[in-house]
């Protein structure tokens, strides 16, 4: 009776919904993009509205598309773009500002202060983020600063804070449930994540009253139910959606990596139990947490990956899709001596050099468009390889394998250079949607749609393998010209 979870995948662009069978098959999916809102340079955001309304919108149409009924629901899984910050009236629960997304920048200054004032050492040890804009709590501060009394009203209790996962239960239930998970908790830089609790330094620091803050469950849990044509639904896990991924990918142990090539690049690696802090700027945060059973993992990002690649398209116009460049890179037998560092907004981890610019070395007079274009390629290859060996030296473990998804996976060039410089498999997912993959089988878990994880691992499905071919003494040539290359590009601005 009970054949399909729906996943709801509300991300910075669209809201998706994705109907899932006991296979893990994508029965039906709907999505719906909403506005983006940005009032200034460098600021983000979303109304809060738009957000609920495209994703309830895309759940009742996924439901007529999969031809369903509701009686056949097991259970609604939530996973989200994570950070975006909204605060809400408790009593209207009208939100009382829009909703700022975690690309907004108009923290930093807030951010600085906090470094300037000596938090940043205690910050790092209880959240296991360093200090920045992209994280919730700067973003609440904002608002209780900036809203016409806001803070008086937060003092008396009357608002309520939340991420996007939170604002959906809120709304799916009716108002009876105020709740995140403790993924989505990791994220707000107020949450103390080996002690499992909102922090309360970091709470009067902001001046943020606890009464605003969420009650924080297992990703895979009872977040209460949902009426659907008179159908009461459970939802059944709650997840962010970088961590959503890693577990739709299976990187259930140790050492396993997932690797999203996007705009930019999202690299998580499982460290299980052990709560990794790192020296090379990487993030600690919360993995996922079944049972009360809280793992974690180790997050690293680059700013420009598939935005390379745009650059490429839009600024040089070397080429008119992305995905011309598999066969352009192609029609060269290396890339020639040129090296492409896409400094273009500094470098992140694991070199942290905002004054760092984008740089193209090694050029002859015979080089060309093809040598560019692979150079660009490369260079996402290059800042990956960067970060996961960053991660293998703080975790001490070693990268098991990496699975992979995202628009730039889809380069075969790209993942058989990426598994050559890294001397590991690279798999590619047969279902793309991995974030709602792993919310759909974190509330399965929980109804006992699926048996367990080990089953969930057996039965994943892997549409490709990109196996390393390349040899040890090419590998290092490779690495040392691109590490030379990246030396040239730091320090640039100074
Ligand atoms: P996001 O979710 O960040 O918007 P997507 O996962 O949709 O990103 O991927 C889009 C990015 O991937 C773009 O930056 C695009 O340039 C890049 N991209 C898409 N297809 C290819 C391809 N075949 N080869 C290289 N890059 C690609």
């Amino acid at each position: 009776m009970k054949n399909y979870i729906i996943a709801l995948d509300q991300g910075t662009t669209s809201s998706r919904a994705i109907v899932f069978n006991k296979k893990h098959e994508v029965v039906a999916s709907a999505h719906s993009e909403f506005l983006q809102i940005y009032p200034k340079p460098g600021w983000v955001e979303h109304d809060p509205s738009d957000l609920w309304a495209s994703q309830s919108g895309v759940l009742n149409e996924v439901i007529a598309k999969a031809g369903i009924s509701p009686k056949e629901i097991d259970s609604i899984a939530i996973t989200n773009q994570r950070e975006t910050t909204i605060v809400w009236d408790k009593i209207t629960g009208k939100p009382i500002y829009n909703a700022i997304v975690w690309q907004c920048r108009r923290t930093q200054a807030l951010c600085q202060e906090l470094i300037e004032a000596g938090h940043g050492d205690y910050i790092k040890e209880a959240t296991g983020l360093v200090v920045d804009a992209y994280f919730s709590a700067t973003k609440i501060k904002w608002i209780l600063d900036n809203v016409e009394g806001a803070q008086a009203k937060a003092d008396k209790g009357e608002l309520m804070f939340g991420t996007v996962d939170t604002w959906l239960i809120y709304k799916l239930t009716g108002g009876k449930v105020f709740a995140t998970d403790y993924t989505n908790a990791s994220r707000t830089m107020l949450f103390d994540i080996k002690n499992l609790r909102w922090d309360k330094k970091l709470l009067d620091i902001f001046n943020i009253p606890q009464s605003m803050l969420p009650k924080v469950l297992n990703s895979s849990d009872f977040y209460g139910e949902v009426n659907i044509s008179g159908q009461l639904i459970p939802i059944c896990a709650v997840i962010g959606d970088q961590q959503a991924a890693l577990f739709g990918h299976t990187c259930f142990k140790a050492g396993s990596v997932k690797s999203t090539y996007g705009t930019g690049g999202f690299l998580l690696m499982n460290t299980k139990d052990k709560l990794v802090k790192s020296k090379h700027g990487l993030l600690s945060t919360i993995s996922v947490s079944i049972d009360d059973k809280v793992e974690y993992a180790i997050e690293g990002s680059i700013f420009n990956a598939g935005s390379t690649i745009q650059w490429l398209r839009d600024e040089l116009r070397l080429f008119s899709e992305a995905d011309d460049t598999e066969y352009f890179s192609s029609k060269v037998s290396d890339n020639g001596g040129v090296y492409l560092v896409p400094a273009f907004t500094g470098l992140g981890a694991p070199y942290w050099d905002m004054d760092a610019r984008g740089t193209i070395v090694g050029l002859t007079r015979g080089s060309n468009k093809n040598h560019l274009i692979r150079a660009g390629l490369e260079s996402i290859a290059y800042q990956s390889y960067d970060i996961l060996k960053a991660m293998e030296n703080d975790s001490k473990l070693k990268i098991s394998s990496i699975k992979v998804d995202g628009g730039a996976s889809a380069n075969n060039f790209l993942m058989q250079f990426q598994a050559d410089i890294l001397n590991t498999e690279i798999h590619k997912a047969k279902v793309l949607e991995s974030s709602a993959l792993g919310a759909c089988f974190l509330a399965g878990l929980y109804t006992k749609f699926f048996d367990s994880k080990e089953s969930l691992e057996k039965m994943s499905t892997v549409t490709k393998v990109y196996y390393p071919q390349m040899q040890k003494g090419d590998r290092k040539q490779y690495l040392k010209q691109w590490h030379k290359a990246v030396s040239r590009s730091l320090n640039w601005l100074e």
